[in-house]
């Protein structure tokens, strides 16, 4: 096999270096595929097992477990994203003529104090409307700000080789190694 590799600066040697996102990819395939797809760093790493733990750390828990070591950063989940609220006042608007309709047709007695109720509640969000509009940009502003940073951090990502001897991740910068399990937040660290 051809591929790059990188002396580690730990051990001073190459022997035992991969990169970061091929053991991830390998292990993806794996996991996709089952023992049989052919990933050869992932049985190179395995080789790397102490005997005795061997016959544990096998299949796709293995599998699952190195992709999961090895992936690359990801964003916050993307569940709370900023919604324009005028997009907001336009669905209320809506919905306040559908139960206005509704009011008319069936309890005409209530029908000009709810559409006062109505009035007033728009004019206060007009009010307020600035000051909405703000912290919604403010929010949208940090989100994508959120995401470059995520961007760059798998770009960095993408440079990473680790050392099996010694369990570290190295390539960014000369001589500097993080172990493993701090490969995240140092990536994070380094995008900032
Ligand atoms: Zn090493």
């Amino acid at each position: 096999m051809t591929v790059k590799k990188l002396t580690c600066p730990v051990c001073g040697s190459e022997e035992k270096t991969f990169k970061v996102s091929e053991i991830y990819i390998q292990s993806l395939v794996r996991l996709k595929h089952g023992d049989e797809a052919e990933a050869p760093i992932i049985d190179a790493l395995q080789q790397e097992i102490p005997v005795e733990r061997r016959d544990k750390l096998k299949g796709s828990r293995y599998y699952r477990q190195l992709m999961e070591s090895f992936a690359p950063p990801q964003g916050e989940s993307t569940a709370s994203r900023a919604i324009n609220p005028d997009w907001v006042a336009v669905g209320m608007f809506l919905l306040s003529l559908f139960f206005l309709y509704q009011i008319f047709a069936t309890q005409y007695g209530a029908f000009w104090y709810m559409v006062i109720m109505v009035v007033v509640a728009f004019g206060a969000y007009l009010f307020f409307r600035t000051r909405l509009l703000a912290r919604y940009q403010a929010q949208r502003d940090q989100e994508s700000g959120q995401r470059g940073l995520v961007e760059k951090s798998v770009g960095q990502w993408m440079k990473l080789y680790y050392c099996a001897t010694d369990n570290v991740v190295f390539g960014l910068k000369k001589d500097e190694t993080v172990p493993i399990d701090q490969m995240r937040p140092y990536l994070l660290a380094k995008s900032q």
